[in-house]
């Protein structure tokens, strides 16, 4: 397998692309470097070892040696960018980004790890059940940046609208009555772009947790770039184009429906004659969008917390500790046995 390590041309060591700087850096010599930088660095010293003897393919598990300290790193079958578990050098698996694995476009980080782990602090601090080892310095530390796959999809559709509406007024003046009818007909025709309509393409994060991090600010979208994968994890979709196609084409109409319905005043008691919208051209584009995740286990469940790399929304559930609500309900129970003695005491 490919395994690739953009390395700081000063002196060597991993570089690691750095959210808050939007630059990437060297923790050794604390040289920084532009995108542009390392790209024309890869074209003329091309960090890529080929390591196909030392590969071993195990049932999900893919196994490579670091190019860095040599040591052997086992990965997920999906991840297409890790850590050397021993040296700690970020590791970009290349041969799981190309072909169909090529992603097309990507959100870089913005939120760097201590920005994710001050959002997780103060989410935290809000809540008083919260057993306290679960906001440790050891627990901050797990929490971990990673791409997630999405599919994105851009969209021609054709639109043929026509509706009927009847309207009418009546009135008197003196013995006469007057009706007034009013006929309308609305009609709708041509062609709406609609563009980054989105289905995650990862299983095993739940979607739950996904949706309640988005939206993303979709304007901030950029060519995939490898580089930036340097210091974060990065996964492989596991959800293929076809198998979101269906969710994505009913969204696609969905909002074709509104924008059609927007344009029309009054849409009530509307007859509806004609009612098509036909997806003309649909392009999908493997789509990464940054996360910072944080998973828990706490009495045999397992908690996740997740903030989004791009705008630092949160979303998670929190363990609650048993002894600390047990607390809070003894205070309940004696402050109303409290009230039901002095009640009783009033009656007698
Ligand atoms: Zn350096
Ligand atoms: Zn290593």
């Amino acid at each position: 397998m490919a395994v690739k390590s953009y390395k700081c041309p000063n002196c060597g060591a991993g570089l690691e692309f750095k959210p808050a700087h939007q630059k990437f850096r060297c923790d050794y010599c604390l040289s920084e470097y532009s995108e542009k930088e390392i790209l024309d660095k890869d074209k003329d010293h091309i960090e890529t070892n080929e390591v196909d003897k030392s590969l071993v393919e195990q049932d999900h598990l893919a196994s490579y040696n670091c190019n860095s300290c040599g040591a052997t790193v086992v990965t997920d079958d999906t991840t297409t960018s890790t850590f050397c578990y021993y040296c700690h050098n970020p590791v970009i698996l290349s041969d799981r980004l190309i072909g169909s694995f090529q992603p097309n476009k990507m959100i870089p980080f913005t939120v760097d790890k201590d920005q994710a782990q001050k959002t997780f602090l103060n989410w935290v601090s809000k809540n008083r059940f919260v057993s306290s080892d679960f906001y440790s310095s050891s627990q901050l530390e797990k929490i971990t940046g990673v791409y997630l796959p999405y599919w994105w999809a851009d969209s021609k559709i054709d639109v043929d609208y026509e509706g009927e509406k009847n309207t009418s007024k009546v009135w008197t003046n003196g013995d006469t009555e007057y009706t007034e009818t009013n006929k309308y007909r609305v009609i709708r025709q041509g062609q709406i772009e609609i563009s980054n309509i989105e289905e995650v393409a990862f299983s095993k994060i739940e979607k739950d947790l996904l949706d309640g991090i988005a939206p993303y600010n979709q304007k901030k979208v950029r060519d995939f770039s490898m580089p930036y994968l340097s210091g974060f994890f990065a996964e492989q979709y596991d959800i293929s184009k076809e198998e979101v196609t269906h969710k994505i084409d009913n969204q696609i109409k969905k909002i074709s429906n509104i924008l059609i319905s927007n344009t029309i005043l009054d849409n009530n008691q509307m007859k509806v004659l004609k009612d098509q919208n036909n997806i003309v051209s649909k392009k999908m584009s493997y789509t990464l969008l940054p996360a910072w995740i944080l998973t828990y286990q706490y009495e045999g469940k397992t908690f996740v917390f997740a903030v989004n790399g791009q705008t630092g929304k949160s979303f998670g559930e929190l363990p609650i500790s048993n002894k600390k609500i047990l607390g809070t309900a003894v205070g309940v129970f004696v402050v109303t046995t409290l009230v039901l003695l002095l009640g009783g005491m009033f009656i007698w």
